[in-house]
């Protein structure tokens, strides 16, 4: 019995195993279930208010695995509104919910929240809400692919804590709009742990106090992040300093490990700055200088939490978790520059669908390859690199699917197919200054926003003057590779096009007795002139298509 290979790859690489996600599984389109129409869409009771600020308060008890906690909402009204839709899941307590000191009545449905307010907000004002919970939230079956709070204990028994929540939502442990799109400008998160613990958040550390045997750790987000990025780490930490410079400025780089790992991270955590000037360089500015950069250690794999990347793949770039299965050539740590990138690809420049999520993840593995052609100055280890993935891309289900369905794509094709598809198209543009222009301005130009698909052929279609929508219907809307169907005489090679759509007229480059020459197929047989027993060998190296032999 064939086993299925892939499931869901959250952040991270790739990983073997079934697993059940509140969005569905993997393998097919999900259902729309009714939870997943209340979340997925920004139905009226959503797009009636933008959020612009979370004030998240939470005190945790490690002892129970629960969390008693209140977040301010603060919003701006788009149109006159009575009531609102905010997230929590179901599982969770709401004690209350207070506006103006008064106490409204809400109804739940599933994991949505319906707040009645006793008097119409008006459009254009701003207004604030307070919600009050408690209650043991999700834990991780498989972090961070199945994610929730991850229970753990440290190499000294102690305890070590750490959340992990895309795809899931973050409302599994905290109430907001759970909507990709619904980023607030900045955030607040107060953690209060145990004193003999700390607690880490995104961005900068403004205070800790201590009293009764508790410290309350104050950390602040002043940029726009999404909801799945706010986190919370909580062991026995210590602060790495290090700094990056950039334009004669000083950056502050303050990473949190376990105190018995402060001098390997300390040497091994350097190489996260190589890693940002990589991606500076073809992707734009680090978007997030004010919050810093940190790498936190945890116990799961990793996570792109923005400005606080989670790190817990064993501080090797050999030996280390995800090392093995993963070609690094021995220049970096798979998860430094995976997550890393997602600094980029998901946390500045944001699908506008989960569907879309191919920007976040398709992207980041293609860029990998991309680093590896740079570092080693060699296109043929980028490509060397894409041919690893290659046989993990499974074709079963396109990588976009339907949109307002919180249907968060994070299929295994999403990762390499994805790659495989941008590789492709740099194939074919086959103008390497226009083709790298085209993802530098994407970035830029979509920086700390959304995108989907569509955006970014817009930039592809405007950088080179042709209509390549026919290829994202193709490789991104079919799960369909296309198969290029070739035979030979003793002076003819003849070709076309299967598994292809309609309008599919992607040219391909062929080898002729070691002369590349390229070709138009369609989906009937074309042919050109060829000398006897010549040599013609099919470029899959730069596309992603299936040359097969008709033996006829
Ligand atoms: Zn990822």
């Amino acid at each position: 019995m064939k086993k299925i290979i892939f499931s869901f790859l959250i952040c991270t690489l790739l990983f073997c195993q079934e697993q059940n996600r509140p969005h569905g599984n993997q393998y097919k389109l999900p259902e729309l279930t009714p939870n997943n129409f209340l979340i997925g869409n920004l139905n009226e009771n959503r797009s009636s208010y933008r959020v612009s600020y979370y004030d998240i308060n939470i005190d945790f008890d490690i002892e129970k695995k629960s969390l008693d906690g209140f977040v301010i909402v603060k919003a701006e009204s788009k149109r006159d509104l009575n009531q609102l839709q905010i997230d929590l899941a179901e599982n969770l307590d709401i004690k209350k919910i207070t506006y103006k000191n008064q106490e409204l009545s809400f109804t739940r449905e599933f994991d949505a929240v319906l707040i009645d307010f006793s008097s119409t907000i008006k459009k254009n004002s701003m207004f604030d809400f307070t919600v009050f919970y408690q209650g043991i939230p999700q834990s991780a079956d498989n972090p961070p692919w199945a994610g929730g709070f991850t229970w753990s204990k440290d190499k000294d028994g102690r305890d070590w804590i750490a959340v992990s929540c895309e795809g899931e939502g973050a409302r599994i442990w905290w109430p907001n709009k759970d909507h990709i799109t619904a980023e607030g400008d900045s955030i607040r998160m107060v953690y209060t742990v145990p004193s003999n613990m700390v607690a880490v958040g995104n961005g900068k550390l403004r205070s800790v106090n201590t009293e009764n045997g508790k410290s309350r750790y104050e950390w602040f987000v002043s940029n726009p992040i999404n909801n799945y990025n706010i986190s919370v780490q909580i062991g026995n930490y210590v602060a790495v300093q290090d700094t990056f410079m950039k334009d004669n400025t000083i950056h502050y780089m303050n990473h949190y490990v376990l105190d018995y790992n402060k001098e390997l991270a300390s040497n091994y955590f350097t190489q996260s700055k190589e890693v940002i000037r990589f991606y500076e360089k073809y992707f734009g500015d680090y978007q997030w200088y004010e919050d810093g950069y940190k790498l936190i250690e945890v116990p799961y794999l990793g996570m792109e939490h923005q400005s606080a990347v989670t790190y817990g793949n064993g501080f090797s770039i050999y030996n280390g978790v995800r090392s093995k299965s993963w070609p690094m050539y021995g220049v970096i740590d798979p998860l430094i520059i995976h997550e890393t990138g997602h600094e980029w690809f998901g946390n500045s420049v944001t699908a506008s669908d989960p569907t879309h999520i191919w920007i976040h993840e398709g992207l980041q593995v293609y860029s990998e390859a991309i680093y590896f052609e740079d570092k080693f100055d060699s296109y043929e280890v980028g490509v060397h690199y894409l041919n690893t993935l290659k046989n993990r891309i499974v074709n079963d289900i396109p990588i976009v699917g339907n949109e307002n369905e919180n249907h968060w794509a994070l299929h295994g094709d999403t990762y390499m197919k994805g790659a495989w598809v941008m590789h492709t198209l740099r194939s074919v543009i086959n103008n390497d200054k226009i083709w790298f222009e085209i993802l530098k301005e994407f970035m830029i130009e979509n920086a700390k926003g959304f995108a989907n698909t569509r955006d970014f052929f817009n930039k592809v279609n405007e950088k080179t003057g042709k209509d390549y929508w026919y290829f994202a219907e193709q490789y991104f809307y079919s799960p369909n590779q296309p198969e290029l169907e070739y035979y030979q005489t003793n002076s003819k090679f003849f070709y076309k096009w299967n598994n292809v759509n309609d309008n599919f007229t992607m040219p391909l480059d062929l080898l002729v007795n070691g002369n590349e020459v390229r070709i138009i197929p369609s989906k009937n047989f074309q042919s050109f002139e060829i000398s006897k027993h010549s040599q013609i060998e099919v470029m899959d190296w730069k596309f992603y298509v299936l040359p097969t032999k008709n033996e006829k």
